[in-house]
């Protein structure tokens, strides 16, 4: 596995590759990571993996200090999936001195997550855009835990021609069915178990659609009911929205519905969503 910190030293290595599958990541890796990269394999036969906690898409009063990181870690991971190359660029790397360049995907940036985290996606969309631009891979692999993320990438990658093909992959949950998350970790071990209570309200809601129900504002209180009787968890937002735009809904209808919501549970800040797939 080669280990690579350099743009100049990234380009030789890639030169060497055909099909190239690319799976960015943050670090602090765990199965939902690793599920990626796996497929990503499987799809590609080569793999890179990029691990830059990448500060623009923190806001002034988040994590980005205390995020966890444990390269090494990462890395024996990493050595275990017979990943090809791991690149890990510094944050100078990425963004020298003078850099004032930004990608930003509009609309669609504003809902939601972007609603809460209002410079989050200019922040992701351009480290994507720029790892896209260093990778130079054949397709490259999101987990649909961060559901608008990847709507947002999508965007951005059809709107400026980029030729990577984009594979959104399930979400990889933990056996009581809390999505994986590198901040999992910042749960005492009281909100690790009050921390389900996000999936089992996406699932009631879900349950609701299943047995008929199209009226949007019924889902999203089948949500906030099973949240209300969860002391520890404090809500953010609860969500029925249509799957492409993003907005709120009053009816579903054949498009389908992105349930999402993101709740605290003490400081830990948690998002998680289940994708109703319409017919359109
Ligand atoms: P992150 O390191 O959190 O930026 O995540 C890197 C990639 O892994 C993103 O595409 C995430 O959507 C994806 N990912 C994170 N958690 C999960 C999960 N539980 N299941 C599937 N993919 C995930």
């Amino acid at each position: 596995m080669h280990v690579i910190n350099t743009i100049a030293a990234y380009r030789q290595a890639r030169a060497q590759i055909g099909t190239l599958g690319f799976v960015p990541t943050m670090g602090y890796l765990h199965d939902g990571h690793l599920s990626l990269v796996r497929h990503a394999q499987a799809d590609c036969g080569t793999v890179a993996v990029s691990i830059f906690v990448n500060p623009t898409q923190f806001g002034p009063s988040e994590d980005f200090a205390a995020y966890p990181r444990n390269l090494e870690r990462d890395l024996d991971l990493l050595r275990n999936e017979g990943v090809h190359i791991v690149f890990a660029p510094s944050s100078d790397e990425i963004y020298p001195q003078g850099f004032t360049t930004y990608v930003e995907v509009e609309n669609i940036t504003t809902r939601l997550e972007g609603a809460a985290r209002p410079t989050h996606f200019r922040g992701v969309t351009t480290v994507v855009c720029k790892l896209l631009n260093i990778i130079q891979p054949t397709r490259a692999y999101f987990g649909q835990k961060d559901a608008q993320q990847c709507i947002v990438i999508r965007t951005m990658v059809r709107d400026l021609c980029m030729p990577t093909n984009i594979v959104i992959r399930p979400t990889v949950r933990e056996p009581d069915g809390l999505a994986m998350s590198s901040r999992n970790t910042y749960l005492s071990p009281d909100e690790r178990q009050a921390a389900p209570v996000l999936y089992r309200a996406l699932l009631a809601a879900q349950q609701q659609y299943t047995q008929g129900e199209r009226q949007a504002a019924a889902l999203r209180q089948a949500m906030q009911h099973i949240l209300d009787a969860e002391p520890r968890a404090q809500v953010e937002y609860i969500s029925a929205a249509h799957p492409h735009t993003l907005h709120e809904l009053d009816q579903v209808d054949e498009a389908g519905v992105l349930l999402s919501l993101a709740v605290r549970i003490g400081t830990t800040r948690l998002i998680d969503n289940i994708l109703i797939e319409g017919k359109t």
